[in-house]
């Protein structure tokens, strides 16, 4: 799916064929099986993979996918969405993807912990994790507490003299060094990313749409870290009504809109949708996917991908699809949807806030500093003084108001203000490409990308013209060496089992 969007976007950019192979293809792979000590005593081989699709800008960033479906392909094909991604929100990253090929709900917390830090030990052996070389994030099945896993096992065993160790992963707890505003990043990029493309009064005109995310119908599916974020922050910030919520085990709806807080503190304890007091209807499990055809101004498919296919594409009524999850929707689907009139703002924009929010992360370790913290009661005293000044020409204020207006601004503040800044920003970038060369958004972003990266490797200095180019280049700066590695390396290498735990 990926390479087919970037053979439609390569017909509309002015790079040299020999440079977009350069970008189309992944630099570097690893592929480990290395042994965990089960809780019964059993010895179980587990499987991991890291893809560093592209070295143009480093560190490579991507998630960490712990799931039964993870395989070379999904891996390799997710690190490069994650360079198209970067480049499409201005992160100066590359793209990485890496995942364990294991259901984490069929292991206890113990084995969790040993996976994981030896699956870190294993990136460390490889140049596959640190700082300035890869920095992985969550993804599906992994959050805060593996990243603290993946942070306190690199700092520990490897990092003894980078003082920048902490910032080998993002997404980690705060006391272990992460950010206010990380772990709801990627559900407030989307609301940003749907308010900024619903306030263009042409493009809503064009699209046959009502401005504004106020009063409109919202189905989320999966209600996880993306999927209740996105209808938290498009009910309370956007005004939106939440209409439905699909999960793989049911589906709930209300056509008033549903109370998302309720509705999540009743999945946390229940473990189901359904039941949940304030729905109206719901779906069962093993009928939720029907959910998605529910009559609603707005879908936002955040669970996995390939959700909206041939099968269900004609079915599908929303006349706007916000991509939370990756690659939800299917190319074929997406013509289909095309020809009913639907608009399908692409994953690469859509969910792009969590990267967004992890460079700040990251940026945040390296300067080894809370944002705001050198400046914050500078800002607040000017405020104060100006506001006398103010209050001198007969203005008053409330107390409350005066507390308001001179508040300085907080780490969270700082955050959501650059990725708002950010994603509006990704947002008018495409709408202006895909007006340009008459295309979709998603091929707009791929355009905008491809053109990002292609500027950064020619602005390099390499590769030389292409007249005199025989040889593909090599990249600047030099990657870690290509491996693919198929076997676990000898026992008497160093890191064989440097946190002594997993077997
Ligand atoms: P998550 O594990 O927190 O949530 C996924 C939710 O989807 C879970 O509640 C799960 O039960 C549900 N689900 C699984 N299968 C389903 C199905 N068949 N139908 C309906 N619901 C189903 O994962 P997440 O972090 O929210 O990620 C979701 C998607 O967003 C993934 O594609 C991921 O790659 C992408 N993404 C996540 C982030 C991030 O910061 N978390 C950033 C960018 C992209």
């Amino acid at each position: 799916m990926v390479k087919l969007n970037f053979d439609l976007a390569a017909k509309h950019v002015n790079i040299r064929p020999d440079i977009l192979e350069l970008i189309k293809n992944c630099d570097s792979l690893v592929r480990v099986n290395f042994p965990v000590r089960r809780d019964d005593g059993t010895i179980e081989t587990i499987r991991g993979y890291r893809a560093q699709h592209s070295h143009h800008r480093l560190p490579c960033k991507g998630g960490i996918r712990f799931s039964d479906e993870v395989d070379l392909q999904e891996v390799e094909a997710l690190a490069s969405l994650m360079t198209y991604k970067c480049a499409v929100v201005n992160v100066p990253f590359g793209g990485a993807k890496g995942g364990i090929a294991i259901n984490p709900k069929k292991y206890s917390v113990r084995e969790l912990e040993s996976i994981t830090r030896r699956y870190t030990a294993e990136l460390h052996r490889y140049g596959m994790i640190g700082p300035a070389k890869d920095v992985p994030a969550p993804d599906v099945g992994t959050g805060a507490r593996e990243m603290a896993w993946i942070k306190d096992t690199y700092s520990s065993l490897f990092g003894g003299n980078d003082i920048n160790a902490e910032g080998c992963v993002t997404g980690k707890p705060l006391s272990q060094g992460g950010i206010h505003g990380r772990t709801e990043a990627t559900g407030l990029g989307l609301f940003y990313v749907t308010a900024e493309f619903l306030s263009h009064k042409d493009v809503c005109e064009r699209h046959g749409m009502s401005m504004g995310t106020f009063g409109k119908a919202v189905v989320v599916q999966g209600f996880g870290n993306v999927g209740y974020y996105a209808a938290k922050f498009l009910s309370e910030m956007g005004g939106a009504r939440i209409v439905g919520v699909v999960e793989y085990n049911g589906a709930v709806f209300k056509p008033d809109g549903l109370d998302v807080e309720a509705l999540k503190a009743w999945h946390l304890a229940k473990g189901t949708l359904n039941g949940f007091p304030g729905a109206t209807s719901e779906l069962p499990a093993g009928r939720t996917l029907e959910g998605l055809e529910t009559p609603c101004d707005i879908l936002v498919p955040s669970a996995l991908e390939k959700q909206i296919d041939k099968n269900n594409a004609r079915r599908i009524k929303a006349k706007l699809i916000v991509e939370g999850a990756n690659g939800p929707v299917t190319p074929m689907a997406e013509d289909i949807l095309y020809e009913k009139g639907c608009v399908v703002l692409p994953d690469m924009l859509c969910n792009a806030g969590g990267v967004t929010c992890s460079y700040y992360e990251w940026l945040k370790n390296l300067s080894h500093v809370r944002f705001g913290r050198l400046t914050r009661k500078w800002e607040e005293r000017s405020k104060v003084l100006m506001l006398s000044q103010i209050e001198k020409a007969g203005v008053k204020l409330s107390p409350k108001e005066v507390k308001e207006v001179t508040a300085g601004p907080s780490e969270r503040d700082i955050v959501y203000s650059g990725l708002e800044d950010t994603m509006s920003d990704a947002v008018v970038e495409t709408l202006v490409t895909a007006k340009k060369h008459n295309v979709s958004y998603r091929v707009a972003g791929f355009i905008n990308a491809l053109n990002k990266i292609s500027t950064c490797y020619t602005d390099a200095g390499k590769p030389k013209p292409a007249s005199t180019v025989k040889i593909l280049p090599r990249r600047v700066p030099l990657p870690p060496p290509c491996l693919f590695q198929l076997k676990p390396p000898p026992p008497s290498h160093p890191f064989s089992n440097p946190t002594g735990i997993t077997m």
